[in-house]
């Protein structure tokens, strides 16, 4: 293939292709407005009912439900007893919410460097982290992809610690043919628009443990308890009620968790054509000497949240920046996750150094997230290919040339 050098010869998408986007049909539009005519606008049967089909679905006992995944991962922090002065190890690549919940409870986030071909936590930093104030891990399956977690298991019972998996990327996953959301002590899945599936906004702690279990219900509900047996004293009446423990309004709607069910129906066609995007994007990919397409461990089977180019930047003219604004410019919504999360200015003036993790450091200046979510054409696919080619290509024959 020639390449045209410059950008008068590029092709423009005549529309602009965001890189994720959630897909909704009427089936969901039925489900929202059929609870709209009903009794219960909240806390209705919907959320309850969303919560055993998402457990039965991933493989765990419990499944509690919040108003987003930011306050399912902040419950499961105060689930796991986290507290002022307490240490929790977590991946810096990764969006802010996994470490921000750590802070919620007054604890201290610890960032372990990550594994260089998988970009998730790599289990030996982790090791090398762990003191006597350790009191959970949180790993993050990076892209979809399950991270290490055996490896993270087997440091977490040899510490006494409390593993909370942040799978915000990884609904549809499996770890060794089983079910993300099966394997961890609680794991969270994240219901915004541009996960898996969506609730407007959402988040669930999926967990076995019954205690936990307790706690998430406890902490949604501002630590409200109308069980007699959890009462100080005998309840006077029905509407008696005390408040146990400090909570937060953290609920999800029925109106949420009515759509959160029409898209769990839809999950699995989701995640394979998800699946096949990604496969074509290998495919198109690989034989480019710039692009490093994301390395796949044989023991998980990501469910493809996000598709992350590395580039190889020795061999192109320009810097990541300049190939992102490229692609931008010919409407490929690109994006970049993530900036480490210890690089965010609020983090930098709480005393976290820069090269704190080399690696996530190194790996963030050279990555690119395209395009992907179901709803996208096969022409949106080639487009996404197309432009690549293209920016990269000239960015290889403008190195060679200089
Ligand atoms: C989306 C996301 C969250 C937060 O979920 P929200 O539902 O947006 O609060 C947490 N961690 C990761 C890795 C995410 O991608």
């Amino acid at each position: 293939m020639s390449v045209r050098a410059g950008q008068a010869g590029y092709k423009r998408r005549s529309s602009f292709l965001p890189y994720g986007r959630q897909w909704i049909d009427e089936k969901d539009i039925e489900a929202v407005t059929a609870v709209l005519r009903g009794d219960y606008l909240t806390t209705g049967p919907y959320v309850p009912e969303f919560e055993s089909k998402l457990a039965e679905k991933v493989g765990a006992r419990y499944a509690v439900a919040f108003s987003n995944g930011t306050a399912a991962l902040h419950a499961a922090c105060y689930a796991a007893g986290i507290g002022e002065g307490d240490e929790v190890i977590t991946t810096p690549m990764t969006f802010a919410a996994s470490a921000n919940c750590v802070l919620y409870q007054g604890g201290t986030p610890v960032f372990a460097d990550i594994d260089e071909q998988t970009y998730n936590i790599d289990p030996r930093a982790v090791e090398s982290l762990i003191t006597e104030r350790t009191k959970a891990i949180i790993p993050v399956d990076f892209t979809g992809q399950p991270a290490n977690l055996a490896a993270i298991q087997e440091l977490a019972a040899k510490h006494g610690l409390v593993v909370i998996e942040d799978a915000a990327h990884a609904l549809g996953a499996t770890y060794r043919s089983r079910p993300i959301g099966s394997i961890s002590d609680m794991t969270m899945f994240s219901l915004h628009p541009v996960k898996h599936i969506t609730a407007g906004e959402g988040g669930v702690i999926a967990t076995d443990n019954e205690l936990y279990y307790g706690r998430l219900l406890d902490f949604r509900n501002h630590g409200i308890v109308r069980e007699p047996s959890r009462l100080d004293q005998a309840p006077p009446g029905k509407w008696y009620y005390e408040m146990q423990s400090l909570g937060y309004n953290y609920r999800l709607t029925d109106i949420s968790a009515a759509l959160a069910i029409s898209q769990l129906d839809k999950l699995d066609a989701f995640v394979s054509r998800r699946r096949k995007i990604a496969d074509t994007y290998n495919h198109a990919f690989r034989e480019m000497s710039a692009i490093g397409i994301p390395y796949q461990e044989q023991f998980g089977e990501s469910s493809w949240h996000l598709y992350v180019i590395r580039l190889d930047l020795g061999q192109l003219s320009v810097g990541r920046d300049d190939i992102f604004n490229r692609l931008h410019e010919l409407n490929i919504g690109v994006n970049l996750h993530y900036i480490p999360v210890y690089l965010h200015p609020y983090y930098r003036r709480l005393g976290y150094p820069q090269g704190l993790c080399k690696k996530a450091e190194r790996v963030y200046e050279s990555l690119i997230t395209l395009p992907l979510y179901p709803g996208m054409t096969d022409e949106d696919v080639e487009d996404v290919i197309a432009a690549v080619r293209q920016v990269i290509g000239d960015c290889m024959e403008e190195s060679v040339r200089r």
